[in-house]
């Protein structure tokens, strides 16, 4: 994928803009460079779609976030964030509506078809539902050991008093009194002559003659469904699991959408995690250290004894193998890292003192080479 350029200069706008001025630009440079104004110039349409993916990010809060703090990459794929091509978050089309209503009209729908896919609208069809995201946030745990969950996900559903027809039960439908059955009508803006689906029947054709009460004639009722999922174990922040057929119901009949579950984990007191393996400091004492010895250790599945040898410098790092995360792909699993950390005794009674200071006296460079080694470097700095 060619380099970006900037979000924000591609809209020309600063980076504190607020939603109003980055809009407002959009509009501006849309219309500008908006195809059907500067027909057949590649340049004009790359520019197009460049502000399109630039819009999308930086309308949206929490994209714009995102993208404030790792750049386009980002919105590409493998990049953290917001997955690419994620339709139902902000459809391309309602940009181009909002660019059109702002206009006062004239533009229609087909255009818009052309440019995003060449999908031509389909008169009064069953279109697919959209996708819908559900951000879910979980424990530590389930994530190393996966879990089962239910949520309530808010959606469009098909309207069971008139199963998606949007029509009162036993109403007729009869031919659109606007476009005379044929679902579009021409309009002419200046020069340009489009033709958009039919505003009064929504390009079916036909009108009903009276409306469904439940649903108002949109076919389409707001509902709460439980959705059951299972999390793999292994799963991680930013890693989503679709669940097919979960998303919105289609207008007209439509086949639904899906249900992306996007997962954030919540961080853990004593484990860090990078990938498959975990990470955590274990103090251990000053003697334990010098003599060696054995220390209990937290691990996902419970305590395990760790053996020091003698003579472990803190900062150490041993590795626990297995004791990692499952693969999220089931390929094994990862390790865990334990750094000790020594504990410096402090606050020490009046015998500890005596003894350690005994202690010192007993201290040569046989005991202490890192202290030796250092001097033997540093003399010539000392100025010996
Ligand atoms: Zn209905
Ligand atoms: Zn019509």
């Amino acid at each position: 994928m060619a380099t970006r350029r900037d979000y924000y200069e591609v809209l020309g706008v600063p980076r504190d803009a607020s939603v109003e001025d980055i809009k407002k630009a959009y509009r501006k440079l849309a219309l500008k460079y908006h195809p059907d104004r500067n027909p057949g110039d590649k340049d004009a349409e790359e520019k197009f779609k460049e502000l399109g993916h630039a819009y999308e990010v930086l309308c949206d809060p929490q994209k714009r976030a995102t993208y404030d703090q790792f750049g386009p990459e980002a919105f590409e794929r493998g990049g953290v964030g917001v997955p690419p091509g994620w339709g139902g978050f902000h459809d391309p089309r309602d940009i181009f509506r909002e660019v059109v209503e702002s206009f006062g009209g004239g533009l229609g729908a087909s255009i818009f078809d052309e440019l995003f896919g060449g999908v031509e609208r389909r008169r009064g069809g069953p279109t697919e539902g959209d996708d819908l995201r559900y951000d879910l946030e979980i424990s530590f745990e389930d994530a190393v050991f996966g879990a089962e969950k239910e949520i309530a996900v808010e959606r469009l559903d098909h309207c069971a008093t008139c199963r998606g027809s949007g029509a009162a039960p036993g109403s007729k439908r009869n031919q659109c009194p606007m476009c005379r059955g044929r679902g579009h009508v021409t309009r002419s803006l200046g020069i340009i002559r489009v033709s958009q689906d039919c505003p009064r029947c929504n390009g079916e054709g036909e009108t009903v003659e009276k409306l469904c009460p439940t649903c108002r004639g949109r076919g389409l009722v707001r509902v709460t469904s439980r959705i059951k999922l299972r999390l793999p174990a292994g799963i991680e922040t930013g890693m989503r699991m679709r669940s097919a057929g979960h998303g919105n119901a289609g207008p007209q009949g439509g086949p639904p959408g899906d249900l992306y579950v996007v997962v954030h984990v919540q961080p853990h007191d004593v484990f860090v995690r990078r990938g498959d393996d975990l990470h955590c400091d274990v103090p251990i004492t000053f003697a334990v250290a010098a003599l060696g010895g054995q220390v209990d250790v937290p691990t996902i599945n419970g305590e395990a004894k760790l053996t020091i040898p003698p003579g472990t410098q803190s900062g150490t790092v041993f590795r626990l193998r297995g004791k990692g995360v499952p693969n999220v792909e089931g390929h094994g699993r990862g390790d865990q890292h334990v750094r000790v950390v020594v504990e410096v005794p402090t606050r020490l009674n009046a015998e500890q003192r005596k003894k350690l200071q005994e202690f010192a006296a007993l201290c040569n460079e046989d005991s202490q080479p890192m202290i030796k080694s250092f001097l033997d470097k540093a003399k010539k700095w000392f100025g010996k």
